[in-house]
């Protein structure tokens, strides 16, 4: 998927259980992680809006790991929790942000032909679709996403 459906896929996700399941308590840093969240997998890609931003770690992780796998894994979850619960312990709302983000991206990304390495190292590509990055259907996808959104928006604010 594009960044931009990433990231309004992060705003949604995040939205809809800080809605649903925490009675709209997520403020500004809960939906900034959840869009840094969305955006993190990516730094794989070299030509992804993070992976531009940090062009020498990108570089890095692409050339170690391949795209797609590593950091579309629950294993690079698993890190970026313990990394935040480590440095920010008492900063729920970030960490919140940022793994419902990635939790989102990993979803969006596994309905793509490609799929992800979700249990990386193991070889197994885990896909619910086929939808093509970039194409009519990621479009159409999109804006739902902004429909739901603002439906959510209107009706549980
Ligand atoms: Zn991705």
């Amino acid at each position: 998927m594009t960044g931009k459906t990433h990231i309004i896929g992060g705003i949604l996700a995040c939205q809809a259980v800080d809605t649903f399941v925490f009675g709209n308590d997520g403020g500004f840093v809960y939906y900034a992680a959840g869009v840094a969240g969305a955006l993190l997998p990516d730094i794989c890609h070299t030509h992804s809006k993070i992976g531009r931003r940090f062009p020498v770690i990108s570089k890095m992780v692409a050339t170690i790991f391949g795209h797609r796998t590593f950091t579309h894994s629950l294993l690079f979850l698993v890190i970026i929790n313990a990394t935040l619960l480590f440095f920010f312990p008492d900063n729920e709302a970030l960490r919140r942000g940022v793994l419902i983000g990635m939790a989102s991206h990993y979803v969006l990304d596994a309905l793509t032909v490609r799929g992800i390495r979700f249990l990386y190292p193991a070889d197994i590509r885990v896909r619910f679709a086929r939808i093509r990055t970039g194409g009519g259907f990621e479009s159409i996808m999109l804006a739902l996403f902004v429909v739901a959104i603002g439906w959510i928006y209107v009706v549980h604010v």
